[in-house]
């Protein structure tokens, strides 16, 4: 917010565009965030093209673990301890490696490994059906009024038709803030009457005829990003003890790759005979 100040951009530029446009990309309404944060965040989105995987999110993952032979995958099998040289799962189970990498987020990480607590920006995103969307452009609708609960609203199948599979428009509504917490506001604790309301004013009536499908509440969705803020954090704890993930490094994917990149070049290296 300062840095926002010492451009010289005025107050109604900032409410009216950064707030809800960088609030709601870094989960920060008041504009807290480190301003080298808000930088990379800045610079992204100048020089790159924003898209979603037609596949979904878990694309990502799916193509990275498309890699690895299919018996050496060990799914849904929370760590309860983890150290150099082995981890032992929930269920007692004791796996050696030469090297342990834990990507898990990070208060999970924190928790497994005994770091530094890691702080947790929350977010709720509404989620609706429309027969019709209410505008047809890959945009995201920012809350420049300041009517709330959400900051930003995007209809995905604009970007991605896949997302739907009946041909209604499934709309994104994301309430920055709320998960840690619950919603309380003129409508009680009821966030999707809230937004709904919000959706009316934004849109006018069609927004009463949308089918909510879900909502989700993610209490740790993005780490804590104010200043002081360090992207590039140690990754080798001790001789094959790793850690990574977006709280290594900037607050998102990009982030949690970078630092997982950076895991397994130490690993290869290390690998490497002199
Ligand atoms: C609604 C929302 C929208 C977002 N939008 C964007 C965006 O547009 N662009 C962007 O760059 N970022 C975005 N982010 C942030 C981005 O999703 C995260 O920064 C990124 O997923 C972090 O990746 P990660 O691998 O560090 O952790 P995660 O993706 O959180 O993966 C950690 C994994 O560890 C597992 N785990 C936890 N504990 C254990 C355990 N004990 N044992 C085994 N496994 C465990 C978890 O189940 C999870 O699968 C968004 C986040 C949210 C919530």
């Amino acid at each position: 917010m300062q840095a926002l100040k010492n451009e010289g951009l005025s107050p109604k530029m900032i409410d009216r565009f950064f707030r809800p446009l960088v609030g709601g990309i870094q989960l920060d309404a008041d504009l807290t965030a480190s301003r080298r944060m808000f930088d990379v965040v800045l610079h992204c989105l100048a020089v790159g093209s924003s898209a979603v995987p037609a596949a979904g999110m878990a694309a990502i993952p799916r193509q990275l673990a498309a890699g690895i032979p299919d018996d050496a995958l060990r799914l849904n099998t929370a760590v309860a301890q983890a150290r150099s040289g082995q981890v032992t799962t929930v269920d007692g189970q004791v796996i050696l490696a030469d090297n342990v990498v834990i990507a898990t987020e990070g208060p999970a990480a924190a928790r497994l490994l005994g770091l530094a607590p890691v702080a947790s920006r929350a977010v709720s995103c509404v989620w609706f059906a429309a027969s019709e969307p209410p505008f047809t452009q890959p945009l995201i609708g920012l809350d420049s009024c300041q009517s709330g609960p959400a900051l930003n609203v995007a209809v995905m199948t604009n970007a991605a038709p896949e997302y739907s599979s009946d041909g209604r428009a499934l709309i994104a509504a994301a309430c920055p803030n709320l998960g840690a917490r619950a919603y309380e506001g003129a409508y009680g604790s009821d966030l999707v009457q809230a937004v709904r309301v919000q959706m009316q004013e934004w849109f006018g009536t069609q927004a009463r005829g949308w089918t909510h499908l879900k909502t989700n509440v993610i209490a740790h969705a993005q780490p804590e990003s104010g200043p002081p803020f360090a992207p590039k954090r140690r990754v080798k704890l001790s001789d094959g003890l790793f850690v990574c993930g977006d709280h290594r490094d900037t607050p998102s994917i990009q982030g949690a790759l970078f630092s997982g990149r950076r895991v397994a070049e130490m690993i290869q290296e290390q690998a490497v005979p002199n």
